[in-house]
């Protein structure tokens, strides 16, 4: 049986890379099980540097393990195409750059108990509570930025998970005035918002990288939460 499969994988007609489901992390199995997909395979031109699959996250650890690809549910990820193919028409030289995608219930339990100082409902502005389910968990929902080609993130005036009031949309012309944001700031956030809203998303009030393709209510009720 092992001569045979090993026979078939030589004689692949296929010249690309031959990638056997073994290979892939069981957490990718699982996504692709319950119907999502890889973006870089809707849209080969999106960048993607999964934070949590790094140290270089607000909690300081590798939350994703294996998990290093950006999955979403079907409708999300064509939306994600949709903007991407925007963004390149207005801007030739830049590039949506993915933050977040697809999260397992389990990597949200982790950044929920990653904030034990803040008291629950402040928290629930930054990470949503894993008993509810985030829209991140349905994947539903998209942590983003623009870059250039090269994956130099343009300056949004924070970083990625920056918790706190220079990171709200809903605060940007106070904070222009103030002087602690600059315009050059809002314009890149605006060429981002531009291009996820005309192809269907929605942003959120405290996190300028967070987009919705569903609301979590249209989300619970048409998918299943990646565990
Ligand atoms: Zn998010």
């Amino acid at each position: 049986m092992r001569f045979f499969t090993l026979l078939l994988i030589t004689l692949s007609p296929f010249s690309g890379p031959i990638s056997p489901s073994f290979a892939q992390p069981k957490v990718e199995q699982a996504m692709i099980k319950q119907g999502l997909v890889d973006v870089h395979k809707v849209d080969p031109t999106i960048l993607v540097d999964l934070k949590y699959s790094t140290t270089d996250n607000f909690v300081g650890k590798d939350v994703y393990g294996d998990l290093t690809r950006a999955y979403l549910q079907p409708m999300a990820a064509k939306k994600l195409a949709k903007a991407s193919k925007y963004l390149q028409v207005h801007h030739p030289n830049l590039r949506l750059l993915v933050y977040d995608a697809a999260r397992p219930r389990s990597a949200q339990w982790n950044l929920w108990n990653a904030l034990p100082n803040l008291p629950e409902n402040e928290r629930q502005k930054y990470v949503a509570d894993p008993r509810k389910g985030s829209i991140h968990n349905y994947g539903c929902a998209v942590d983003l930025t623009v870059a250039t080609k090269d994956a130099e993130p343009l300056d949004m005036g924070t970083k990625y998970d920056f918790f706190g009031e220079l990171a709200y949309p809903s605060r940007e012309e106070k904070l222009l005035k103030s002087g602690k944001l600059t315009q050059q700031q809002l314009d890149n956030r605006q060429i981002l918002r531009t291009a996820m809203r005309q192809a269907g998303f929605s942003a959120i009030e405290f996190e300028w990288w967070h987009f919705n393709a569903l609301s979590r209510e249209k989300a619970k009720m048409a998918f299943r939460i990646v565990d």
